[in-house]
């Protein structure tokens, strides 16, 4: 089942998103930094920038809030691996630009499809997991955690936007271990709560003036020891794989529209709900034609002959060649429509129509027989054969008599 938006405003909403600051260049760290560099980096910004060094400076705050979002991602092992391929959309819960709370699909430019999801509701997982942005995010009591939102960049051909497609890709994700069904642990059962954090997953250590929360070292901020971690994913309950992914793309998509596949996206930590997956859809241009909303626009050359004396063209549509009849006396730049071969809107259904502007070949590489014979046939041009250059000849007067 799809759920559509149409897209709107959509340059704005692109230009919004990637005005969001690297996390590198946030914590002051090169992109192959290690752990402790960064680790150092971070504490030392975070002592510059606490509120409480700076008492009622809002810029401070922000860059201390900002400074502690980095954090939590380039700290962390699989959140900084997830954020070095897919950027900043590997986290935004509910999308781009959002970085509000839980759910927020409300987004215009959203397709949301249930590409995988059957009877599922659709993104009320996201409620669990870590909602938005900013520092802390809670876990909940089993150490289970869902798994990043991810991001697909899709080239389409505009034949694949019009007409409907579907496509299968393979993404580099975190999958659900199958050894110990995402348990984490071999025997299924050996969980315990982790007694250094008494299952908080953080430990709050004191450093002069500054507080310093962090991930527990003894259960790595999950909450929860596996007494029996499963050998073949560490305990985690997953791991990397490279995975394929049926979408169905819906017809009349156009550029910069995305598909949101629900719980495609990294599985999550311990048997955690799976993030989901969005696909960006960039559609390629077109040789031939370019689209304007739900129409579409080519230029087609005609003989200088047939223009004259008027005759069939054939014309390319999406859907394959398309004959028109031009009349006799058809000049350049004449714009011939054609109904509904255009590009079906999405939410109507209602087809666009195709605009084919002519073009007059003037033919070229005559030989002299050939010459002859147009100027003999200029010779006979009266006033009456060029409907054009009279009107135009008017308005030259009154121009060159001002
Ligand atoms: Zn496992
Ligand atoms: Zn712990």
């Amino acid at each position: 089942m799809w759920w559509w938006r149409k897209p709107r405003l959509k340059q704005e909403k692109l230009n919004k998103m990637e005005s969001t600051r690297d996390y590198y260049e946030v914590l002051g760290v090169s992109k192959d930094a290690n752990a402790s560099e960064i680790k150092k980096s971070y504490r030392k910004m975070a002592m510059k920038f606490h509120p409480d060094q700076n008492p009622d400076d809002p810029k401070a705050e922000e860059n201390f809030k900002e400074l502690g979002e980095a954090y939590e991602v380039l700290g962390d092992e699989d959140k900084r691996a997830a954020y070095d391929r897919y950027g900043h959309a590997a986290f935004k819960q509910g999308g781009m630009g959002g970085g509000g709370g839980g759910g927020g699909f409300h987004d215009p430019m959203d397709i949301f499809s249930q590409v995988f999801g059957g009877a599922f509701g659709g993104g009320f997982e996201d409620f669990f997991g870590g909602g938005g942005g900013g520092g802390g995010r809670r876990r909940a009591k089993s150490g289970k955690k869902r798994g990043s939102d991810l991001r697909y960049d899709l080239e389409v051909a505009l034949e694949e936007a019009a007409h409907g497609a579907e496509k299968e890709l393979e993404i580099e994700k975190h999958a659900a271990c199958d050894t110990c069904k995402s348990s984490g642990s071999k025997s299924g059962t050996g969980t315990k709560t982790c007694t250094t954090c008494g299952g908080q997953g953080q430990v709050v250590r004191q450093a002069g003036i500054f507080v310093q929360q962090s991930a527990c070292p003894e259960c790595r901020g999950a909450g929860q020891i596996i007494s029996d971690p499963c050998g073949d994913c560490g305990g985690k309950g997953r791991r990397q794989k490279a995975d394929r992914i049926r979408i169905k793309i819906p017809a009349g998509v156009d550029d910069g529209v995305r598909l949101r596949s629900s719980g495609n996206g990294d599985a999550g930590l311990r048997g955690g709900p799976a993030g989901d997956l969005y696909v960006f859809l960039h559609v390629k241009p077109h040789d031939i034609f370019e689209r304007r909303g739900e129409d579409l626009y080519c230029e087609v050359p005609v003989a200088f002959s047939t223009a004259a004396l008027g005759g069939e063209l054939e014309v390319p549509t999406l859907e394959g060649k398309a004959s028109i009849k031009v009349p006799a006396g058809t000049q350049g730049g004449t714009v011939f429509r054609l109904r509904n071969r255009g590009v079906q809107d999405i939410s109507s259904g209602r087809k666009g129509d195709l605009h084919v502007e002519v073009q007059v070949e003037v033919p070229t590489r005559l030989d002299d027989e050939q010459k002859e014979k147009l100027k003999t046939f200029s010779e006979s041009i009266g006033e009456k054969n060029s409907p054009l250059h009279e009107g135009f000849l008017e308005k030259a007067k009154r121009f060159f008599s001002l």
